[in-house]
């Protein structure tokens, strides 16, 4: 476990980001401070494997990351999962990022509560972890088990941080439905994301 202190590696931070919000923002800085982290690379999904095709196109969610993250010199994004064919598995893109980071050695993949809970579904889970530490943001509605013990779903050796921090109450969904019943989103996401949703009339 000390290893996951260490400083200077790669956070990776894959999402539907649909749309990216200040939650996904704060967490991703948090990780940034709390493992001292040179990059956060934020992962749209074209396809992602638990969720169903998003109604929003990957280039929109895409452009709407790279918004949202343009003031902060550590936040990067990448167009990996929207340039290869097929469902986005996270597996896929951590082998490609370390072939592209070849010379760095501390990957940190940053998921929420609600995606860890489901990580013994994920492709290769546990050659994942081989690969990548997890590093866990609680959200607001999920439980930590109590024993957490994943026997069933063979995760119970991962190492994993949980990250100090607390619940974050917003979601893409509450922004999806806000926007469709025509209520506010203010302060629930960047001043520049929200400008390209309204000019474009997404999610109405
Ligand atoms: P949706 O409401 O459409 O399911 P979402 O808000 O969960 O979307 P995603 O893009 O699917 O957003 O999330 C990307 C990652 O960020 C996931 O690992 C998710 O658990 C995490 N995440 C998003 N919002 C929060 C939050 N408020 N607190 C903790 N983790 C979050």
């Amino acid at each position: 476990m000390a290893r996951l202190e260490s400083k200077g590696g790669i956070g990776v931070f894959g999402g539907t980001f649909n749309p990216i919000h200040l939650g996904h923002l704060i967490i991703a800085e948090k990780a940034r401070e709390a493992l001292n982290l040179k990059r956060i690379v934020f992962i749209p999904s074209r396809y992602p494997p638990h969720k169903g095709t998003p109604e929003i196109g990957a280039i929109h969610r895409y452009r709407m990351v790279k918004l949202a993250i343009s003031t902060n010199p550590y936040f990067i994004t990448s167009q990996i999962e929207l340039r290869r064919k097929g469902i986005s598995y996270t597996i896929d893109t951590v082998r490609a990022l370390k072939k592209l980071y070849s010379k760095e050695k501390d990957f940190y993949l940053i998921l929420g509560l609600d995606s860890y809970l489901e990580i013994g579904a994920w492709k290769d889970i546990e050659k994942l972890a081989r690969l990548i530490r997890f590093i866990v943001v609680k959200r607001p509605g999920y439980q930590i088990p109590p024993h957490t013990n994943y026997t069933s779903n063979k995760v119970s050796s991962l190492p994993v941080k949980f990250l100090n921090l607390g619940p974050i109450g917003i979601s893409s969904t509450e922004v999806r439905n806000r926007i469709k019943d025509g209520g506010s989103v203010r302060y629930l996401l960047p001043k520049n994301v929200m400008d390209y949703i309204f000019q474009r009339h997404l999610y109405e």
